[in-house]
């Protein structure tokens, strides 16, 4: 996985993680692979652990309320994540930036992804765009990828599922005693 100038992959991939949390250093690497990650050590407990760290740190990044608290929060991640930008090719596909030492650990280097990664995002896109769905009782986190900047739900079916309560309310409101 390269980090596109608007970090997409990265944040989407911090959202999957987040949303559904890996329950092993297996399922964690399966899992990284599959969305493009180049894993080139065997991941250990001790990745899962450090994942689960970047992600409870992520979350706050989420719900932090205005781009001020976001920006504070995620620059501690940067801090503690990240390292200077350095060119690299090691994966045969080309130069391109590491923000990161080399031969780090997977839970080391998703850290650092997620961290860097999403603050291309936002820079990029928006400081607004990541949250959770607007429906009550959906908890799943969205990068705002879309091309308006709107996005309230985590999916179609959640928009449904509130369109659908939201037209219930009216009519009930409407309804003649
Ligand atoms: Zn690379
Ligand atoms: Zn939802």
């Amino acid at each position: 996985m390269h980090l596109n100038p608007y970090g997409e992959d990265a944040v989407n991939l911090a959202a999957a993680l987040a949303n559904h949390r890996p329950e092993s250093a297996e399922e964690l690497a399966t899992r990284c692979r599959a969305a493009g990650l180049v894993v080139e050590r065997p991941a250990a407990t001790q990745d899962l652990r450090r994942t689960a760290t970047a992600l409870d740190a992520w979350e706050a990044v989420v719900d932090a309320t205005d781009g001020r608290e976001r920006a504070d929060l995620l620059n501690r991640m940067l801090a503690a994540a990240s390292s200077h930008p350095r060119l690299t090719d090691h994966s045969g596909d080309g130069w391109h930036l590491h923000y990161r030492d080399d031969r780090q650990s997977l839970g080391a280097l998703l850290a650092s992804l997620i961290a860097v990664g999403t603050a291309l995002h936002l820079v990029g896109r928006g400081m607004h765009r990541l949250g959770r769905c607007a429906v009550a009782e959906c908890t799943t986190i969205f990068a705002d990828t879309t091309r308006t900047g709107r996005q309230r739900y985590c999916s179609q079916r959640c928009a449904n599922r509130d369109a659908v309560r939201r037209h219930r309310a009216g009519q009930a409101a409407g309804r003649p005693r």
